[in-house]
């Protein structure tokens, strides 16, 4: 553990709908980014800026960036896969944008069209200009605990891509399990070896196979200062099989508060926020606490 505040980033708005029926108004996609920046999240991931021909539920970037009534101290993230999307990123105003670099061959093929190195050195190139741009920028790698088609992913291959896009300028590396696969084992070899290349370091979980929470708590442990969730769990991947959502955000204030790791976010407000993707998406969502609701002597 260490003395950083930890902030948690809600992914909802983007990981949480991208692969979802039905495809949220942008409208509805900026009041939902609006609804969680009342709960006291200092994060949000509220675009992509992706192809919305591949990826239709995410089109209309620039329309939900304009409705999103910007609150002080959130920061406002939007991913992008290319140098594209890092334009339209820049253009519209997000605080943060967030690149992904894939760890394994046939998922960089699949998800981004392109390699491996190939993605890291637009990574690299995009941190100079973000740097110059006076914008944050963060580097996810994808599949690091495991990729669906390639497998098992070694956690050597993992240090190799931080060290060199930490070489390259790259501050803050977010070790993903996009499948669900990691256990916490695993989660403290990488979380500490990636935190001792001086990197900031943050985690985002799918919860495939129920390790999600699990892998969260020692994360934590060992030190990542930045958790992504999405509420109520919502989430999958385009391109990947199975997929499941991410952890659920309300169910890891809970858990976290629980232990007495603050996370300035109100576990009611989040409830809310979870009804709320409910109704809009006309089905119950993953998440269990908002269900269950807080416990009086844990839950604020
Ligand atoms: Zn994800």
């Amino acid at each position: 553990m260490t003395d950083r505040p930890l902030i948690l980033c809600d992914v909802g708005p983007r990981d949480g709908l991208q692969n979802a029926e039905p495809t949220l108004s942008p409208e509805q996609r900026a009041e939902y980014v609006n609804l969680l920046a009342a709960t006291g999240l200092s994060r949000i991931e509220a675009v992509s800026f992706v192809n919305p021909k591949r990826v239709p539920q995410m089109a209309g970037a620039e329309e939900v960036m304009q409705l999103i009534e910007r609150k002080p101290g959130v920061t406002y993230a939007g991913l992008a896969l290319n140098e594209r999307g890092y334009d339209r990123a820049l253009a519209c105003g997000v605080d943060l944008v967030q690149y992904v670099v894939p760890l394994s061959e046939t998922f960089a093929e699949k998800n981004q069209g392109t390699t491996v190195d190939a993605a890291a050195a637009v990574g690299i190139d995009l941190a100079a200009r973000a740097k110059a741009d006076g914008i944050d920028f963060a580097v996810t790698l994808s599949v690091a605990f495991g990729c669906p088609y390639d497998g098992k992913i070694e956690s050597s291959r993992v240090l190799s891509a931080a060290e060199h896009l930490a070489a390259g300028g790259v501050e803050e590396i977010m070790l993903a399990d996009t499948i669900g696969v990691g256990v916490p084992t695993q989660v403290r070899e990488l979380v500490t070896e990636t935190l001792g290349l001086g990197l900031t370091v943050g985690v985002h979980f799918h919860n495939t196979r129920n390790t999600g929470y699990a892998n969260a708590v020692a994360a934590v442990e060992s030190g990542a200062t930045i958790l992504d969730a999405s509420t109520g769990g919502l989430g999958g991947c385009p391109f990947t099989p199975n997929a499941t959502g991410n952890i659920a955000t309300e169910d890891l204030v809970y858990l976290l508060e629980g232990m007495g790791i603050e996370t300035g976010v109100n576990l009611e407000g989040l409830f809310e926020v979870s009804r709320w993707l409910s109704e809009q998406m006309g089905t119950a969502l993953p998440g269990l606490t908002y269900k269950a609701g807080g416990f009086a002597p844990i839950a604020s």
